[in-house]
């Protein structure tokens, strides 16, 4: 069996929930070891709750340039990885790393340091006779292919279409106590990256504050607004009943080429992949770009005044009408229970 690299997601020193699915995936092809990339001081605690995941394989570098530049640290240290394990004797067949715009990017440039195959976008993975086969929807989610790379294979995974089961603990958790990761390997990296070039972050800016809206991609209701809800005004309709769901608020392609929200509300194949239990649409047609970010979505309920809409099509409950006359009532009568 070989050895499975996974690359940890956190974020302000908590793990992001997508290193458990790539955690649970990685179990099922090989032998998992997490590759740690953190400022310098911040590993240890990060590597005790991975342990409090069952971890016990981690490959930490702590950097000075984490923080301030893009993509490039991440690279350096998987490649660091992944030639120290095979220095060591491992045979190193996967590093799969969360499909964000960042991780795109990471695994792209892993590739050709390392002459490996990329797979992109995988919704699954298991092993076949000892190679791993991703499962990859392509267009839009109308069909999907199996999909193989010879030699070494770097998967970037969709954030939340792997379950993360398997890994103990149901959360990330700052308090899980450490366990059995107690003297990570360590990977220098920072004498490359002074060498080498990469962009730098100037500056950071925090998304606006959603008022106490949860993310969009770990909401468990998502209200979407399309282009049906014709302005700002309109779309705060959206607003108004996720809150009341204490839900997430989400969008079209169209609503956010409209300017009627912000582009990181976006849901679909160039957007977020959501999976709420609950996910409404609202004056959304349902494009097949649309439905591949939000149709593994527990219930899914459309609102659209015509009939024919494609979203119809998968939506669990569908009511044909205005969304200004229908979402004000909707809201009165959840408001009313
Ligand atoms: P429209 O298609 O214009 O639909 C508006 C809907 O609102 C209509 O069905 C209409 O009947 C309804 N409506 C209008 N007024 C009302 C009313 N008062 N009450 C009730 N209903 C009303 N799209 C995405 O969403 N996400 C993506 O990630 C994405 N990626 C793409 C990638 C590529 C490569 C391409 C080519 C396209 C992509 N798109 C994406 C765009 C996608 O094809 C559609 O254009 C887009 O989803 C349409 O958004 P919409 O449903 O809001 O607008």
């Amino acid at each position: 069996m070989g050895r499975i690299l996974v690359l940890a997601e956190h974020n302000t020193g908590t793990l992001d929930t997508v290193t458990r699915e790539l955690l649970a995936a990685a179990a099922r092809l090989g032998e998992p070891a997490v590759v740690l990339l953190t400022g310098p001081g911040a590993g240890p605690a990060l590597a005790g709750q991975l342990a409090g995941w069952g971890v016990t394989d981690v490959y930490l570098a702590e950097s000075t340039y984490a923080g301030t530049r893009l993509t490039t640290p991440a690279v350096a240290a998987l490649e660091a990885a992944v030639r120290l394990a095979r220095a060591a004797g491992a045979e190193v067949s996967g590093v799969l790393i969360a499909g964000t715009i960042d991780g795109r990017e990471v695994a792209a440039r892993l590739c050709v340091r390392l002459t490996a195959g990329l797979i992109s976008d995988a919704v699954d993975a298991r092993l076949r006779d000892g190679v791993i086969v991703a499962t990859v929807p392509v267009l839009g989610g109308a069909y999907t292919v199996e999909a193989v790379a010879k030699g070494l294979a770097v998967v970037t995974v969709r954030p939340h279409s792997i379950v993360a089961d398997g890994i103990p603990g149901s959360v990330p958790d700052r308090d899980v106590p450490g366990g059995t990761v107690t003297a990570p390997i360590r990977l220098e990296i920072d004498a490359e990256l002074e060498r080498g070039r990469g962009a730098e972050i100037v500056a950071v800016h925090p998304r606006p504050a959603s008022g106490i809206r949860p993310g969009l991609t770990e909401a468990s209701v998502v209200v979407s607004g399309g282009r049906g809800l014709g302005s700002d005004e309109g779309f705060g309709l959206a607003g108004d009943l996720a809150d009341l769901f204490g839900g997430a608020v989400g969008a079209s392609r169209a609503a956010v080429e409209a300017g009627l929200c912000e582009p990181g509300l976006q849901v679909g194949q160039t957007g977020a992949t959501v999976t709420p239990e609950l996910y409404i649409a609202l004056g959304i047609s349902g494009a097949i770009q649309h439905r591949a970010g939000m149709q593994g979505a527990g219930t899914i309920i459309a609102v659209n005044k015509d009939a024919d809409a494609p979203i119809f099509a998968v939506a669990d409950f569908g009511v044909v009408g205005d969304v200004f006359t229908v979402v004000p009532q909707l809201i009165e009568a959840v408001v009313a229970h």
